[in-house]
């Protein structure tokens, strides 16, 4: 079966096998690209009109205990600039995000243990208390069931916990040891049975990725039916292992975003800041590809260029309000309106 033929089964049965994922992946190219993204824009267009939906991304602690081969915040980095936003900080970022439009605030950070259960807890109450028309989203990594109840419990509404790789040899390559594929699986079901919204996802062009490996990350979603998937390029950091590696291709990403807008018409999908790091005009491409969501950053300006998980990453060194403002134009521009609201999955 020809590639286009496939696209055309995706988007009528919202699924493929391995063999036929693998194809259909290997085959991008410009044309099948620009029909993939035309068939992903008018599902999502269907479903979502022209709206994006933004999150308030407070990058709120660079302190981590893993030491995730690619990522710059890995504790073995002794160059990384480490800090913690407190509590007062945190809440600060929160209210300039309330005024500027956003719904939705999403803590991400290391994991890192001096942020224990209670404070996380305390945190997200606080939030809640003074924002309750907002959800919350964490994005703190692989914690106890009890950890993940708990913050549940205090009002917790969505996680992002991306798997990275569906392929076990792949997430060797990625990670040391003492981490491991079935461990991260296994959060992403626990977090689903309790009730969160849940967000998986990947890098484009890590190390050792091949067709085949995109292939099981993409039968993994399928079957996980995520609320959000994160998926942006691979970016190397110059104090990793992967410091020489090359990027991931920017329009191997845009093609991936319309393949999974194809197989889970209702995600909520971001434009993010990987890809606006590697092209210019990355969420734009990355909307025009069939995403709904950008995350812009709510972080003081001044840690901003200390949350380096990979070189040049995206920071114009605009407030946030200035930012929200090219957004908005930018989404304009090309026929999106970016709308005040939680950005629930419909
Ligand atoms: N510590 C939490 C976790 O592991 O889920 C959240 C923070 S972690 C820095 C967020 C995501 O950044 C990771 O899931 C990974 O996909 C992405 N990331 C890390 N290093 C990257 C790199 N060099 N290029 C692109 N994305 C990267």
């Amino acid at each position: 079966m020809n590639a286009f033929s496939l696209l055309e089964q995706l988007s009528a049965e919202h699924t493929l096998d391995a063999s036929q994922w693998e194809a259909l992946i290997a085959a991008n190219s410009p044309e099948l690209a620009a029909r993939a993204a035309e068939m992903a824009c008018a599902v999502r267009h269907e479903i979502y009109g022209n709206r994006v939906f933004i999150r308030g991304l407070i990058e709120f602690t660079s302190y981590c205990r893993n030491d995730c081969y690619y990522c710059g915040l890995r504790r073995s980095n002794r160059n990384a600039q480490r800090y913690r936003l407190t509590e007062e900080q945190i809440l600060s970022c929160c209210e300039v995000g309330w005024e500027l439009g956003f719904r939705t605030f999403v803590l991400q950070g290391g994991e890192d243990p001096w942020f224990t259960d209670e404070k996380i807890c305390a945190l997200v109450r606080e939030i809640k208390r003074r924002y309750p028309e907002c959800a919350v989203t964490l994005s703190i990594g692989e914690k106890e069931e009890s950890s993940y109840r708990a913050y549940r419990e205090a009002g917790a509404d969505r996680y992002l916990l991306r798997h990275e790789t569906a392929d076990d040899c792949h997430y060797r390559r990625l990670h040391p040891e003492e981490l491991s594929l079935s461990h991260r699986l296994a959060c992403l079901q626990t977090l689903k049975q309790l009730g969160f919204q849940t967000g998986a996802g990947f890098m484009v062009g890590s190390p050792g990725q091949t067709p085949a490996t995109l292939a099981k990350d993409m039968l993994f979603l399928q079957k996980l039916q995520p609320d959000m998937v994160g998926i942006g390029p691979f970016l190397p950091h110059h104090d990793t292992p992967f410091a020489k590696e090359a990027p991931g291709s920017g329009a191997l990403t845009c093609y991936l975003l319309s393949l999974v807008r194809l197989m889970l018409p209702r995600v909520l999908l971001p434009a993010t800041t990987a890809l606006g790091t590697l092209l210019t005009d990355g969420r734009e491409r990355g909307m025009l590809s069939g995403a709904n969501v950008v995350m812009p950053n709510l972080s003081p300006s001044d840690v901003r260029e200390k949350y380096l998980l990979y070189d040049n990453k995206l920071h114009s060194g605009d407030e946030a309000a200035e930012s929200v403002r090219h957004l908005r134009e930018s989404m304009a521009a090309i026929g999106y309106e970016v709308v005040v609201d939680r950005g629930d999955r419909l």
